[in-house]
């Protein structure tokens, strides 16, 4: 089997993490080539270290010098800064993996698609922004994109060998979160440290308080559509709570095709990795007769307010994801640094998107300038309910 020469963007995250531990696994079928991170790197140069990669490179051009240091010694390059981050996206490499949080994402998954490779994309924040603009760009330099979100890896799964014009529906399956099960008027108290611990998953702060409000499922359900090319009104989300089936596809002849395994993020991602080929991985198996019984039940409108956002931003599409995903963005920001409650978070973002997406500047094509600026309007007005609530 040939070595795959592998770039990881965002490797000291939830994401990054599990995939250096895959790579770390088979050194015979992969090599690192450029790995990324954020403030921590010292965690940066071990995890450069450890693969010996060729290449790290932090977001932040003031620890250039500490990243320096921490890699002195191993022959391994050290860079910084946002142009430094786009260079290492032009390093050739069979697979690059995008797990950065957040629309920072966006710029370095393009510029990866431009070498005609594969995109292994975590970052589902590219695809709610820019969607169209990712898949003109892969499609212009022969790229390709693999997802891998766990549902939408599940979906890609269960499309293996089928024509999408036999689907008739996929259905995203969501955890419901840490609150799930509270009464509706607990939420507005609910707290940061209540919020960030998720039933089923260990994953970074951000995306576990977005699956208590389901804005990661929101996210989700937009990826959906971006990714697979599929009508909105044909995406269906339903909770389950034990987080074993990660989706569904139906087709038109009624038959339903499920993905079902343990939360661990290393299926999807070793999936991608390894795709097209299906090679051991780490994971749990399952004893069905321990699990049991499987449940589902329809999400509730007034506990999730972010799905029926979702659904109004497919509906309107152009600009409406990029200021839906920053405004999201800046309202966890407030949340986190306790400046809003939890359940003002959608309240904010609503305002935003109708204060924003009725503009007609907001229906511009998608390209990167417009999506930055509709991002950079987006949290302006973030910020601009939060001292309008405050006066
Ligand atoms: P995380 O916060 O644990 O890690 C984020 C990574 O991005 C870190 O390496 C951080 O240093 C880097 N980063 C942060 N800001 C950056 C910036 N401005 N520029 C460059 N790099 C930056 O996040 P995570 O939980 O690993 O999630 C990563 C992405 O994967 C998100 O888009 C998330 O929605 C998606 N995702 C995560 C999981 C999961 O299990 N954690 C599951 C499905 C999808
Ligand atoms: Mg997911």
């Amino acid at each position: 089997m040939s070595v795959r020469r592998v770039s990881i963007f965002g490797a000291t995250g939830s994401i990054g993490e599990n995939t250096v531990d895959l790579l770390a696994r088979a050194p015979d079928r992969f090599r690192a080539v450029a790995l990324t991170g954020g403030r921590n790197v010292a965690r940066l140069a071990q995890q450069a270290c450890a693969l010996n990669a060729e290449l790290a490179v932090t977001a932040f051009p003031d620890l250039l010098d500490d990243l320096r240091s921490a890699l002195e010694g191993s022959g391994i390059a050290a860079a910084a800064g946002p142009a430094a981050l786009l260079e290492a996206a032009d390093r050739p490499a069979d697979l690059i993996l995008s797990g950065i949080v957040g629309a920072a994402g966006l710029p370095p998954g393009l510029r990866a698609l431009r070498q005609g490779t594969t995109l292994a994309l975590a970052n589902k924040e590219s695809l709610v922004c820019a969607g169209p603009l990712m898949m003109a760009e892969a499609a212009a330099h022969g790229a390709r994109i693999l997802p891998v979100d766990s549902e939408h890896s599940a979906v890609f799964q269960a499309l293996v060998g089928e024509d999408m014009a036999a689907v008739e529906r996929i259905v995203i399956t969501a955890s419901g979160g840490a609150f799930r099960d509270w009464p509706l008027e607990a939420l507005a108290s609910a707290t940061l440290a209540e919020a960030s611990s998720h039933p089923n998953w260990d994953m970074g702060q951000r995306i576990t308080i977005d699956s208590a409000s389901m804005f990661n499922k929101a996210l989700e359900l937009i990826e959906t559509r971006e990714f697979f090319g599929i009508d909105p009104a044909r995406i269906e989300t339903i909770v389950h709570p034990e987080s074993l089936i990660h989706a569904l596809v139906g087709f038109r002849d009624g038959a339903l095709m499920a993905h079902v395994g343990p939360p661990d993020m290393r299926h999807a991602i070793g999936y991608a990795l390894n795709w097209p080929d299906r090679l051991d991985l780490p994971v749990a198996r399952l004893d069905l007769a321990q699990v049991g019984s499987l449940n589902f039940r329809a999400p509730c409108e007034k506990r999730y307010p972010a799905l029926r956002l979702a659904r109004e931003v497919m509906a309107a599409r152009g600009l409406s994801g990029a200021v839906f995903n920053a405004a999201k963005e800046r309202a966890l920001d407030h949340f986190i640094a306790g400046r809003i409650r939890f359940t003002d978070m959608s309240a904010m973002v609503e305002d935003v998107l109708t204060r924003l997406t009725g503009d007609s500047g907001f229906h511009a094509d998608v390209t990167l300038d417009n999506v930055h600026h509709a991002d950079q309007m987006a949290r302006k007005a973030a910020d601009g309910w939060l001292s309008a609530e405050a006066s």
